[in-house]
């Protein structure tokens, strides 16, 4: 069925009847970096009203559910840590509740802080991340490896703004052992900036992916791993569930894959309405997520 654009105060009602639960994308959808999109943070405030189970996923792995809750909070919403979902986040949970990974063991980081504190949080001993010694330029005859360490275990790779040649040499380094295991946060290709695209998570990770022959397993959307996570600890029933996000093979087929009731995606992101209506995936489309809040007052 092709998609709906939303323009009427009778569909939001509807929505609003069919849906108990809604789960949502956050950059491109609420905000574009640390600018609120207009009429987001009312449409949030409404549904809060009318007591709606409200989870934020994202697939930005350089903070941590910590670094969103102060974030949503400096932006006038109440959210609890409880309530968010991030790609470093949802690795950390994948590496400790699905593949039981063992706490004597280390992981190396290709990534950023957010990462860091998931997996600290947890109890897991890193090595990596924004660590100032990998910020050397490398030359492969001069400059001193830092030890390779046996002790890790796994290799989690998200977006790393830092990354350099010295971090992919030595990341390539713990990718050649196979025991070690590979994990990616998310493998969004880009993402929007500005007004710019960016290489995102996917592209950075792809280098070592290369080099070594190997496929991380990702965590972030669309992976179902965080879906059924989610469905899970909020006993959430997926009829009643709508997932909504600004990018069609993240978000939208996240919502897809794991049958919820429904689809929405907004045009204040990565896609055009051309793209949601060529592929023709989601359920529902609007230009931003405000017109729920301005169609409905
Ligand atoms: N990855 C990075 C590094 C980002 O900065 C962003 C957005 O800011 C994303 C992924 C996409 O995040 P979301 O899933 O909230 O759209
Ligand atoms: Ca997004």
């Amino acid at each position: 069925m092709a998609p709906i654009k939303l323009t009427t105060k009778e569909q939001i009602v509807q929505l609003l009847n069919d849906f108990d639960n809604f789960i949502f994308d956050c950059d491109g959808v609420i905000w574009l970096g640390d600018h609120p999109i207009p009429g987001s943070i009312e449409t949030i405030k409404l549904l809060q009203d009318l007591q709606k189970t409200i989870i934020f996923v994202t697939n930005n792995s350089t903070k941590s559910r910590n670094q969103y809750t102060e974030k949503f909070t400096k932006l006038g919403l109440s959210v609890t840590k409880d309530e968010v979902f991030g790609s470093a986040y949802a690795a950390a949970t994948y590496l400790d509740k699905i593949i039981q990974f063992p706490k004597d063991e280390k992981i190396w980081v290709m990534g950023e802080k957010g990462i860091i504190e998931e997996l600290n949080d947890l109890g897991y001993e890193t090595l990596g991340g924004e660590d100032e010694r990998l910020n050397v330029k490398f030359h492969k005859d001069t400059t001193p490896f830092l030890p390779i360490d046996p002790k890790v275990g796994a290799v989690i790779a998200g977006l790393d703004t830092n990354v350099n040649y010295h971090r992919l040499a030595i990341t390539l380094q713990y990718l050649q052992q196979p025991n070690v295991k590979f994990i990616a946060t998310n493998i969004d290709s880009t993402f929007p900036s500005k007004g710019l695209i960016l290489p995102g998570a996917g592209s950075i990770i792809e280098t070592v992916a290369y080099a070594s022959g190997r496929e991380p397993i990702p965590c972030g959307k669309p992976s179902q791993n965080m879906l059924d996570a989610i469905v899970k600890d909020k006993n959430l029933d997926r009829s009643r569930t709508i997932m909504i996000g600004d990018r069609l093979n993240t978000d939208i087929k996240f919502g897809n894959d794991g049958n919820l009731g429904g689809t929405l995606l907004v045009l204040s992101g990565i896609e055009t309405e051309e793209n949601a209506l060529k592929h023709g995936t989601p359920k529902y489309y609007s230009d931003v997520l405000g017109v729920i809040y301005d169609l409905y007052k």
